[in-house]
């Protein structure tokens, strides 16, 4: 077995896999997308809940994939390790809000008692997998986090995000003077605004974000969102249109991710890895399947390979499909480790075949314009990410 975060000790393995069942007692009370109970609202189960993940993992189990990687249960984060990101006063909020009984944690982030808990489990979880990597205790990770983080702000939570585990992970990390130059990849169908925000201005860690456009937040996540000061060039997103398919990831990866990530040459590569870009999702209006999912990791990892030694930790984000997310993360996660252990996707052929799933005239058009864009600010001298 391998000995997390404290853990200099003990055999290198390949992949790890961190998880809790703490993070599946998150309950986020009866909320429907984003709208509570009323007269004409009949009480909804809410949309983020704990049986995508819970499937995935029971999944894992039930195919062996589970065996055949190095699984840690790491403890929660500790007060400390939270407040390299966020707030003294939002974290003595939450805490107290807990106690007295829940609430929102700022916008759509709704929690009930024993939800701060399972949310310093959840970054504990990215905290292990982030310290693990960068040490050298196993080459790539996959962290099953609930409640996810990419919304997450320093002072509040938002989008069922309580707090922010990459950005926890990270800024601990390089505090420890483990990592410095780090490249966040978020796919999840929501623009990932809390990691942008808290990197904004750091030359040192590059966001990228591939989202659809105009959804959840509704006001973040443009191309010209570039950083500032010193992370001027540091912040990549990518707003596709609703619709997009395996051809328009698939121009978009290998158009600007790939490059991007290239060029950057980080030490280590998180992925922000949401599942509500799949075909099946309730909120996103995308079209993946799994077998795109499991390509683009297959991109990123060759990235990895080839510019930080396969240092690469996959951070599970968003997905409301509780059918598709599992069969979408095992085709991840093996494609992560290597392995063989595949299970049959009974919607995989059906949805790649549904009418447009090749790149569109109008998809490439905007992403061929952004990277023309993002060549000429490179070579204008304006940032340093030449693709
Ligand atoms: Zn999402």
């Amino acid at each position: 077995m391998i000995k997390s975060v404290a853990g200099d000790a003990g055999p290198v393995s390949s992949t790890g896999f961190y998880w809790h069942e703490r993070c599946f007692w998150h309950d986020p009370g009866a909320i429907g997308v984003f709208s509570s109970s009323g007269e004409f609202q009949q009480p909804l189960a809410a949309s983020e809940s704990p049986e995508s993940k819970r499937r995935l993992k029971n999944l894992l189990e039930v195919s062996g994939l589970i065996d055949e990687m190095a699984v840690v249960k790491p403890p929660p984060a500790a007060r400390e390790d939270l407040e390299y990101f966020h707030t003294a006063r939002y974290l003595d909020e939450l805490e107290r809000g807990d106690l007295e009984g829940g609430g929102d944690a700022g916008d759509c982030a709704p929690y009930t008692p024993g939800s701060f808990l399972a949310a310093r489990q959840s970054a504990g979880l990215a905290i292990a997998a982030v310290d693990d990597v960068a040490r050298g205790i196993c080459r790539n990770a996959y962290a099953l986090c609930r409640p996810p983080g990419h919304h997450a702000e320093a002072d509040r939570g938002r989008g069922f995000c309580l707090l922010g585990n990459i950005p926890v992970a990270v800024t601990r990390a390089q505090a420890m003077g483990l990592v410095k130059r780090v490249a966040v990849l978020d796919w999840d169908v929501h623009h990932g605004n809390g990691t942008q925000s808290a990197f904004y201005d750091s030359p040192d860690v590059f966001t990228l974000s591939i989202h659809q456009a105009g959804n959840y937040p509704l006001n973040t996540g443009t191309f010209a969102e570039q950083g500032e000061a010193g992370g001027y060039g540091r912040n990549l997103n990518m707003p596709l249109p609703p619709g997009c398919g395996i051809g328009a990831y698939r121009h978009v990866m290998q158009q600007l991710v790939v490059p991007a990530l290239q060029a950057f040459q980080p030490e280590l590569i998180i992925v922000a890895c949401g599942y509500d870009a799949c075909g099946k999702d309730p909120l996103g209006k995308m079209l993946l399947n799994s077998s795109a999912l499991a390509e683009m990791t297959e991109q990123v990892k060759a990235v990895a390979e080839r510019v930080c030694g396969g240092r690469l930790v996959m951070v599970h984000e968003g997905g409301y499909s509780e059918g598709y997310v599992p069969l979408c993360g095992h085709a991840v996660i093996a494609e992560l480790a290597g392995s063989a252990t595949r299970v049959p996707d009974p919607q995989d052929a059906e949805i790649a075949a549904w009418a447009y799933q090749e790149l569109q005239p109008h998809q490439r058009e905007l992403i061929d314009g952004w990277r023309s864009d993002w060549e000429h600010t490179a070579t204008g001298g304006k940032h340093a990410i030449d693709l």
